[in-house]
């Protein structure tokens, strides 16, 4: 955290033009306890150590780095999996909420409330609370809840309560305003867990540094395997940017390493119905950040649209909008089909069923034009029992199609 390079966050969490705290003022209590409070306590010495006690062995960290050796040779390249579907719960989430409900006991909070769009978040708070017998709230938007039936029943039987956010296009961006309404109307004895790097700061520098830990692991795993802890490649699918940044963290001043952001462009970037953030975006302030975001005339929200429920926003953490800006990191978009066809491929390739979200980040490995001695590490955000009924629906098509 504040590592001050290039692409840290300053002290006011700036990434550049990007980030900061915009706030209405009856948040600003909540949000500033936060900010003067969050580094001091992730630094103590017991916060660190039960932090890496949950990690390790609640977790399952560190999680493997796979060579994905038949996508390799089909690709003439080399491909490895960061495999964060292995952490409990089945995506990267919970790494951020282990790290936030530590931080929530030590500000003697009791009440847990956080915002979901596929679920997985909602499912990694709902499991850090009944971890640490805490009561949870979790917004969701009612078409999500739809979608994401299994991730909603899981989240039930944790103890939390769904609530169905029913305004706009009742997905993850009206559950996060849901969730800021509740966190306004209880700023004492409620945290506010935001599931990615987004939101007004100290959100967006708190969230990377519990993601960091995969790129920490990364460099390790890399340097036995490889013989150098530097990839050429590393690509991440980006919803808010969270799995992103915690693939990206360790590498970011470190400009050997180029930086691959993958988004979901939708049914296509110009059909009307995409969530291609940075392509169809401009600058402004969304959930508190300054950042990317896709807006008309007027400033309000054009709705997002992605078969993948996670990545479904239509904001992009101010991180990763920095990142884009100075040209760091580069951005590619794959489409709903292009995603699925992916996650079929690889699970018949690699015996790996990805999720929706993470199948976008494969998508694009064929258009990268990678040489054979290229070195590329794919975050593999989460598993895709999620999104089975959603893979199942195309799957006649696809035979067809054989
Ligand atoms: C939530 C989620 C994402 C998108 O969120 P980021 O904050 O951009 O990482 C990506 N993959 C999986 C598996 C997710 O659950």
């Amino acid at each position: 955290m504040n590592s001050k390079g290039k692409y840290a966050a300053t002290d006011e969490g700036y990434y550049g033009e990007f980030g900061g705290a915009f706030i209405p003022e009856m948040l600003y209590a909540n949000v500033d306890n936060l900010k003067r409070n969050y580094q001091q306590i992730i630094e103590e010495t017991d916060f660190q150590l039960e932090l890496k006690s949950l990690l390790r062995d609640y977790v399952g960290r560190p999680t493997p780095l796979y060579f994905a050796k038949r996508l390799s040779n089909e690709l003439n390249t080399k491909i490895y999996f960061k495999r964060e579907d292995l952490c409990h719960t089945g995506a990267h989430k919970i790494n951020n909420t282990i790290g936030q409900i530590l931080l929530a006991q030590r500000l003697g909070k009791k009440r847990i409330i956080a915002e979901t769009g596929a679920g997985q978040h909602g499912v990694a708070t709902a499991t850090v609370c009944a971890l640490m017998g805490l009561k949870c709230i979790v917004y969701m938007g009612e078409i999500d809840i739809a979608r994401q039936a299994p991730n909603v029943q899981r989240m039930k039987m944790l103890g939390a309560e769904v609530r169905p956010a029913l305004s706009g296009s009742k997905t993850l961006k009206d559950a996060t305003n849901e969730a800021i309404r509740d966190w306004i109307n209880n700023p004492n004895d409620t945290h506010y867990i935001i599931g990615s790097v987004v939101g007004p700061h100290p959100y967006p520098d708190m969230v990377a540094y519990f993601q960091a830990v995969i790129s920490e692991e990364m460099k390790v795993q890399l340097k036995a395997k490889t013989g150098s802890e530097n990839p050429n490649y590393i690509v991440a699918c980006v919803g808010g940017g969270s799995n992103a940044a915690g693939a990206f963290y360790h590498y970011l001043e470190n400009e050997e390493v180029k930086l691959v952001l993958v988004e979901a462009a939708g049914e296509g970037i110009n059909s009307g119905k995409s969530a291609a953030t940075s392509i169809l975006g401009s600058q402004g302030v969304i959930h508190g950040s300054m950042t990317l975001l896709m807006q008309d005339k007027y400033g309000q929200i054009i709705e997002p649209h992605s078969i993948s429920a996670g990545l479904d926003y239509p904001g992009i953490g101010p991180m990763h909008a920095h990142l884009i800006k100075s040209k760091r990191a580069e951005v590619y978009a794959a489409t709903d089909q292009e995603a699925i066809e992916a996650a079929f491929h690889i699970t018949k390739t690699e015996g790996i069923i990805p999720a929706l979200e993470t199948a976008h980040a494969l998508a694009i490995l064929p258009k990268m034009n990678l040489l054979p001695s290229d070195v590329t590490v794919i975050n593999l955000s989460g598993r895709g029992d999620k999104d089975l009924n959603n893979y199942l629906e195309y799957q006649p098509e696809r035979m067809h199609d054989e």
